[in-house]
């Protein structure tokens, strides 16, 4: 079953923030939050955290699954708020996020959100002005926590080049950030695959070999049911979107801004087939038309 991103998934998991951006939170012993949404989010999961755990000092993990502004925004906050908190992500993310262009592009994409949500922020300082990692990431890493819970980390580059899954082996859960795409008004899947067409559908077929139940997407939706075929869709997905691509750029003589527009024209505004917002989309959509160029 497909369900929205908010509140109460199972006992072990809920989702916090907006259904638009949710941050997931593993609750237990050692409770971890997965991604830490947009900047203005951050007073919010306070609130949230000391809801679902009492203090929100218990939260002893932020894992980040890649490092757009909007899954990694309130981390500094959080670290700044939450005595203990240690912050993991990819050691791509790490050095990203140590670089003054990139923190600089965050704070600029965060700003519009923040003077949107001035009231819920309050006189809280959210800028995001760097993140030190506490913890960085490879492949293969398996981190057990002190009650036993345990992460598998899977690098599963294609949307960003730093971008990592979770899975929980003890629930058959995965948090797969944007690797898996993310659906359509139609529910069908649409494709995200912003750094590398190829490293995207190789991060899904690594990913279509794991036993999932429960499968936490990285905008909107989580599902109960169906999680393995989502893998599947998607696998088919990104490869009808990488030919309509190919088509479109052999027809336009290779003219990438074209394929673009007409794709644009065609998906966004016609079919009015996309749930994001129109500036994020055509950024998205000008990096896949050029992944798809660019492919060996
Ligand atoms: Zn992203």
């Amino acid at each position: 079953m497909i369900k929205e991103s908010a509140g109460k998934i199972s006992d072990e998991l809920y989702a916090l923030g907006s259904p638009a951006l949710p941050a997931y939170l593993l609750v237990g012993k050692t409770p971890v939050l997965f991604d830490a949404g947009m900047t203005f989010m951050g007073p919010l999961y306070l609130r949230e955290l000391k809801k679902h755990l009492g203090d929100a000092n218990r939260l002893a993990y932020c894992f980040l699954t890649h490092s757009h502004y909007d899954h990694c925004g309130a981390a500094p906050f959080l670290k700044e708020n939450i005595p203990g908190l240690k912050i993991a992500a990819s050691s791509l993310a790490g050095e990203i996020f140590r670089r003054p262009n990139a923190v600089q592009l965050i704070q600029s994409l965060s700003q519009s959100k923040e003077e949107a949500n001035r009231a819920q922020i309050g006189d809280a300082d959210v800028t995001f002005r760097g993140l030190e990692l506490d913890r960085t990431l490879e492949e293969g890493d398996e981190i057990v926590l002190e009650d036993g819970n345990q992460i598998q980390v899977i690098a599963t580059p294609g949307h960003t080049r730093d971008a990592v899954s979770y899975y929980l082996p003890g629930l058959k859960a995965l948090v797969g950030g944007e690797a898996v795409g993310s659906f359509d008004r139609n529910f069908d899947v649409h494709p995200v695959f912003l750094s590398s067409y190829g490293d995207y559908l190789s991060s899904l077929e690594k990913l279509s070999t794991l036993e999932i139940n429960l499968l936490m997407l990285g905008h909107f939706y989580y599902l109960t049911e169906g999680a393995q075929a989502m893998i599947a869709k998607a696998i088919e997905a990104t490869t009808v979107f990488g030919r309509r691509i190919e088509e479109e750029l052999n027809s336009l003589g290779g003219d990438q801004e074209a394929v673009v527009k007409k794709i644009f024209k065609k998906d966004y505004v016609e079919k009015r087939l996309i749930k994001q917002e129109e500036r994020p989309f055509l950024i998205n959509l000008k990096a896949q038309v050029k992944a798809v160029a660019e492919r060996k």
